[in-house]
């Protein structure tokens, strides 16, 4: 999981029901994950069960899947414990950067100030080539938004 947020956890633990699945989650976004039966309360969705975590994270390791090592990158901001996930040239933010965009920042746990020191002292720092996968929107890449995004001027 890149987060907490409902649209990205809300199907995980139906799935985990469905699948032996292993469930990694920075722990500084396990508030959020345990308060999802609320948020689909507030928005009067079906109300679903926050995910079964089962490797919780803290550093910047690297975590194995299926003979797949992905690189973890700790990106704060759009929630306290978000999470970049690098594999080969292509790393997946969540919700941290998008093509020409940013995350939002006002939902709790979130800073503005935080959000853009990850993207500018973390993502930035990867190859300008590195293709970046959004949690929404088209895929973009590290050189296309240091040059274009407006919100990173
Ligand atoms: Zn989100």
């Amino acid at each position: 999981m890149t987060h907490a947020h409902i649209d990205h956890i809300g199907i995980v633990d139906k799935l985990q029901n469905k699948f032996n699945l292993k469930v990694f989650m920075h722990e500084e976004d396990q508030e959020i994950s345990k308060n999802l039966p609320t948020y689909c309360q507030m928005f009067g969705l079906e109300i679903l069960k926050p995910p079964k975590i089962t490797n919780l994270i803290s550093d910047e390791n690297s975590i194995e899947i299926a003979n797949y090592t992905f690189n973890i990158i700790k990106t704060p901001g759009h929630t306290p414990g978000g999470l970049s996930y690098m594999i080969g040239n292509i790393v997946f933010v969540g919700d941290t950067l998008f093509n020409n965009s940013i995350g939002r920042t006002d939902l709790p746990g979130g800073s503005f100030s935080v959000l853009v020191n990850s993207i500018k002292d973390k993502l930035f720092l990867l190859d300008d080539k590195v293709k970046v996968y959004s949690g929404h929107g088209p895929v973009t890449t590290i050189g296309y938004e240091k040059k274009n995004n407006i919100f990173l001027k």
